[in-house]
């Protein structure tokens, strides 16, 4: 409805929302895969449209979701603390458990400090966004997560793109900031497991260039805390490089089976962080029961090794399994196990088809792929029993058949 006493403009700002009728074609064909309500813990096995089936799609890479431990805990300090904080870490919303979260991660991570916010997205958002002003440049792989390049679009400075992984051609583009003569910081910013290649950044090399050409190094390792490195410290541990990297950011939505992001520097840095992050000081913080959680998920990430073991002899079970049904399923080497389709629709009918057999995965398609690369994007947990995974593969290789993606 247009008010008719304002001047006539020549487009509406709704007019978008109007014309935009793509979501509505794919439900109308039955094929929309998105916002489906889950009506159980998400665990291995959901509950959709009271249907049982087996879970590929999360990022609940330890399988600590449903962890007696980590429920009694985020329930305890519920009871204990109450249900939200009410305000920022800044100001009334810190409280003991956040700090005491912030010092077991500084220490496990084996670097001075930590800051805790209050969700992954925001910690790249912050971080990013304050540390780099309007004379540094943001240098960032070109398959980066999307908080990564909103991060960068909040700061005020420039930048840059290099080809995925590419570390010929990340030199390439340093060599030309000196050549330009650019005088200003220069902050690269990677995702150490990249969501949804499930491929690791070559860290020796970026590392090695970043340091002739005076770059700092930050590295999202939201996919890889818990999953990779001896300890399950992610790809720095993984490469033998924790003092090479400057800043380690990760998640509490993937292994730690909460919710909230956290950056792991030198004292100085985080600092800083925490006295210039808008999304620090204006946001809400970390509620009890998310906080506790996440600080009994650490204490099993250290003292249960053979979760992150389970979790690899999935993985490699998936890698072989997918390849030899003759799926393309890239270039991971990690749990994200990407399964290559091509055309849009052809993946949201392969999605349907495996959901009603049993099997939820997550269909990707364009921005978030290149265009004619959209993927069903599925994930192994610890937990995953080799009947679950039997299972996920009989599945795929009779409807890949039927479907003719194999
Ligand atoms: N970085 C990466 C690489 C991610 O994959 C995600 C979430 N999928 C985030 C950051 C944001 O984390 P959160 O969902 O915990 O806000």
């Amino acid at each position: 409805m247009t008010p008719d006493n304002i001047v006539n403009t020549k487009t509406d700002l709704f007019d978008k929302c109007f014309s935009f009728t793509r979501a509505d074609e794919v439900k109308a064909a039955g094929l929309y895969p998105y916002f489906q309500p889950i009506s159980s813990a998400p665990g291995n096995e959901v509950t959709i449209n009271g249907k049982k089936v087996i879970m590929i799609g999360s990022n609940n890479y330890l399988g600590l979701t449903d962890d007696p431990r980590v429920k009694e805990a985020a329930a305890e300090a519920a009871r204990e603390y109450g249900s939200g904080c009410t305000g920022s870490r800044y100001l009334n919303g810190t409280l003991d458990l956040h700090v005491q979260l912030e010092e077991e991660l500084a220490k496990f991570f084996k670097r001075e400090a930590a800051l805790v916010f209050s969700t992954g997205f925001q910690s790249n958002l912050g971080t990013i966004s304050c540390l780099v002003g309007r004379n540094d440049v943001l240098v960032i792989d070109r398959s980066d997560h999307a908080s990564i390049v909103d991060g960068c679009r909040l700061s005020f400075g420039k930048t840059l793109k290099f080809g995925h992984n590419d570390m010929d051609d990340y030199e390439h583009v340093l060599k030309n900031l000196t050549n330009n003569g650019h005088k200003g910081g220069i902050l690269t910013v990677v995702d150490g497991v990249f969501s949804m290649e499930g491929d690791i950044i070559n860290l020796p090399k970026l590392v090695e260039v970043s340091k002739r050409y005076g770059a700092r190094v930050m590295v999202d390792d939201a996919h890889s805390v818990g999953v990779l490195g001896k300890g399950g410290r992610g790809t720095p541990e993984h490469f033998d490089l924790i003092d090479q990297v400057d800043i380690q950011m990760g998640t509490f939505s993937k292994s730690f089976a909460s919710i909230g992001g956290f950056i792991v520097a030198d004292a100085k840095i985080i600092n800083f962080v925490k006295h210039f992050s808008r999304e620090l000081i204006f946001s809400a913080s970390l509620p009890p029961s998310a906080t506790a959680a996440v600080l009994k998920a650490l204490e099993i990430i250290r003292t249960e090794p053979e979760r992150r073991e389970q979790l690899w002899k999935n993985t490699r079970k998936m890698h072989e399994g997918f390849r030899s049904l003759g799926y393309d399923i890239g270039e991971t080497q990690t749990p994200i196990v990407p399964v290559l389709v091509g055309e849009d629709l052809d993946t949201f009918k392969f999605w349907k088809a495996l959901l009603d057999n049993g099997v939820f995965t997550n269909p990707i398609i364009s921005p978030a792929v290149a265009p004619g690369m959209a993927l069903l994007r599925t994930s192994y947990t610890a937990t995953h029993t080799d009947e679950h995974l039997d299972r996920v593969l009989d599945v795929f290789a009779t409807i890949g058949r039927k479907l003719k993606i194999i």
